[in-house]
């Protein structure tokens, strides 16, 4: 293997607007797969107060001052971009240790989950600066006292701490969700592979998208970093516990209260079923996912398996199975073609798996693998931190503690053999909180009891069957749009989860006030604020259009003929329209009824605008409730008013939410929703 770098590179740290190298030559930072020195890292004399402040200063204002799609719609953009050159990435990422395989989880998994933070946050999101969160409480019987829920941009700088093994995925799954929420970001890579992620940040601010400030890295130690966060920063980490720990009780962190997310070891499990003996689909299926999540990544995920879980009556042909797939592994040089399993990140790293694998081995036996010893295919098993993968057996589970404890990162996992599904439980929270655990299984009612019995104690739970097994993403890949992190000694954090990724960089308040106040705060018509009628509001585009356009219907009967018809038109003949008798023995009625979706089609023929004009679909309604019969007789009216515009960005059109309130003859709620369309943002459209 050729090392990218012929003469190794300075790493440079790009804050308060610059790039900038520490004081002196560097410490060396080798190649995982060949011991030479790779990059010369080093921060001293950098400082770390300032760069906090430039982030707060030009970052945070430039970020807010972009609606959450315009950042969204950013990111998109920087993402394509690093699509474009991942090359660059991938030879770069052969020095961490990790094969093309590995690195396409690290690299396009990480711009894959900013793509995705990107599409979502369009679509989930209004087009906004603030955003409401929940319904609009009646605080007062005349609302005029309401309250709601309402998220702003945090005002300080988001600070990452990353661990070694993910450089890009872990910088980028949580630059996503901050840059979306407004806050600029500070990212301090693990020194051991920071030059990835270095030169992925290089190439992030190289696109000129990036307002000055948005984006910073601390390329080496961090410092006194942490000393200088305040009130309104957030900290995440990913590493060890005992540097997470360590930091979450920093002084400045304890003094103001700083949000703190850690994600730390975890040792997660994989459960086999009873009912998965082998010659199953699910046995075949637990044999290779095991196996794959021991040693993608040469055992270095967060999430990678450390407890197999298996009945008794299964444990031999397990072991046997797993053992026999483990042999076909090649360890070699992560850019060799043949290679399965590349190195270690460290020559020091291994000897830390080594010596976890020793403290294992007091309360297990290792029943595959040389712990200390490595034959490879390609490379120099010694100047290389390659790694044999190793399977141990624990005689005693349920009394052991390092199993459960002891995390060795590194392509190492400990069978453990249960009795019943109860212990198969009770082992798997021995853990204390691990990020995810799977279950094996195609009984129902067996995955039902394993899954709540240990989901309390895990971030995520994964069940493999041969329903999913094509499609499935596997155990080990977390995915944006689910929650990532763990209770107890996963860290007790929460990353990505979709969109609710984004608001733990934002401040959740509970406003208070008159629905008119709300409405101004918000941006969105509240119901009780003021409202103009004037023409009707289907016939403005959005450069008229404004929260609070209104128009307020005719009123039409219900009648027996229109019930009829709608029932026998649309073949909705439930006996509560067309049945007297067994309309008034129902609790809810005291006749029949009109359907409520006659109710909706008529409430939509009285507040439509026939004729071509800037409405140019309909696209749904949301939280459509019927609140009060309607009978023969009674006579409906609508108010339909502008909540909420959402123009979109590089479109020619925007979603507009109308709040549809139909009442009939003594003012009752009879239906009330959001009805959603597209509307032109000109009309007539230009050039026509
Ligand atoms: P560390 O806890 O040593 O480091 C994690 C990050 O914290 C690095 O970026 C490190 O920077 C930084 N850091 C260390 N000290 C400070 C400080 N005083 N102020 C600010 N930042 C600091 O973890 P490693 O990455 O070395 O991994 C070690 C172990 O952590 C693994 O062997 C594994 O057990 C566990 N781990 C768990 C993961 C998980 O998600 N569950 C993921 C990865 C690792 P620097 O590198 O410059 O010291």
């Amino acid at each position: 293997m050729k090392d990218t770098a012929a003469t190794p590179r300075r790493l440079e740290s790009y804050v308060a607007g610059a790039w900038r190298t520490g004081h002196g030559e560097g410490q060396p930072v080798l190649n995982a797969a060949t011991g030479a020195v790779h990059a010369l890292i080093g921060t001293e004399g950098l400082d770390m107060a300032e760069a906090l402040d430039f982030g707060r200063r030009s970052g945070g204002p430039a970020l807010r001052a972009m609606t959450i799609h315009d950042r969204a719609l950013m990111l998109k953009a920087i993402g394509l971009k690093l699509l474009e050159i991942k090359e660059e990435f991938y030879l770069e990422s052969f020095a961490t240790g990790a094969t093309r395989k590995d690195g396409w989880i690290d690299i396009e998994g990480g711009i894959g989950t900013m793509l995705t933070f990107a599409s979502m946050a369009r679509r989930e999101f209004p087009n906004a600066h603030v955003l409401t969160e929940g319904p609009v409480e009646m605080l007062s019987r005349d609302g005029s006292f309401v309250g709601q829920h309402i998220l702003s941009p945090m005002q300080g700088v988001a600070v990452h701490i990353n661990a070694f093994n993910f450089p890009v995925w872990g910088m980028l799954e949580k630059i996503a969700p901050s840059l979306i929420a407004g806050m600029p970001v500070l990212v301090k890579p693990a020194s051991q592979t920071a030059y990835l992620t270095e030169l992925v940040v290089r190439r992030m601010l190289d696109t000129g998208l990036l307002p000055a400030g948005a984006l910073q890295i601390v390329t080496g130690p961090a410092r006194d970093l942490l000393e200088h966060v305040s009130e309104q920063d957030v900290v995440t980490f990913t590493g060890s516990a005992a540097t997470g720990r360590k930091l979450r009780a920093g002084r400045a962190v304890v003094e103001h209260s700083v949000r703190f997310t850690m994600e730390a070891d975890s040792l997660n499990a994989a459960i086999l079923g009873a009912d998965a003996g082998p010659g199953s689909e699910e046995f075949d299926l637990f044999v290779r996912d095991v196996a794959h999540e021991m040693t993608a990544k040469a055992g270095q995920k967060c999430t990678a398996v450390r407890r197999i879980l298996v009945p008794a009556a299964h444990e031999e042909a397990l072991i046997g199975a797993l053992s026999a797939r483990l042999a076909k592994t090649v360890i070699g040089l992560p850019d060799d073609a043949g290679t399965r399993m590349g190195a270690l990140v460290s020559l020091s790293d291994r000897e830390g798996v080594r010596a976890k694998i020793a403290e294992l081995a007091k309360e297990a036996e290792v029943v595959f693998g040389t712990p200390n010893e490595v034959s490879v295919a390609s490379g120099d098993a010694e100047a290389g931190a390659f790694q044999s993968p190793v399977l141990l057996r624990a005689q005693d589970p349920l009394n052991a503690r390092a199993p459960h404890e002891v995390e060795a990162f590194g392509p190492v996992a400990t069978v453990m053999a249960y009795g019943d599904a109860d212990e198969a439980v009770a082992l798997a929270r021995m853990g204390r909180g691990s990020l995810v655990s799977s279950v094996y299984s195609n009984d129902a009612g067996l995955v039902g009891k394993l899954v709540t019995g240990v989901a309390p104690f895990h971030g995520r739970v994964h069940i493999g069957n041969r329903g999913s097994a094509k499609s499935s993403t596997g155990h080990g890949s977390p995915l944006a749009p689910l929650v990532h992190g763990g209770p107890g000694r996963a860290g007790g954090g929460e990353e990505m989860g979709g969109m609710r990724g984004v608001k733990h960089f934002m401040q959740r308040s509970a406003l208070q006030g008159t629905p008119e106040m709300l409405s101004a705060v918000t941006g969105q018509w509240v119901p009780g604020a003021p409202a103009q009628v004037d023409v009707h509001p289907f016939r403005k585009s959005l450069a008229e259009l404004k929260i609070g356009d209104q128009v307020v219907t005719a009123a039409r009967e219900i009648t027996e003929a229109d019930v009829e018809h709608f029932a026998h038109f649309t073949g909705d003949t439930f006996y509560a329209h067309m049945d007297s008798a067994a309309a008034r023995a129902n609790p809810f009625f005291d006749d029949r009824v009109a359907h409520g979706y006659l109710i909706a089609s008529f409430a939509a023929g009285l507040f439509v605008w026939p004729d071509p004009g800037p409405v140019l679909a309909n696209y749904g309604v949301d939280n459509l409730r019927f609140l009060t019969p309607v009978y023969f007789g009674d006579s409906l009216k609508v108010r339909l008013t502008c909540k909420q515009i959402n123009p979109r960005a590089g479109g020619d059109y925007g979603e507009v939410r109308w709040d549809c309130c139909v009442t009939k003859q003594d003012d009752t709620v009879v239906a009330q929703y959001d009805v959603l369309t597209m509307v032109a943002k000109v009309w007539p459209p230009a050039g026509d």
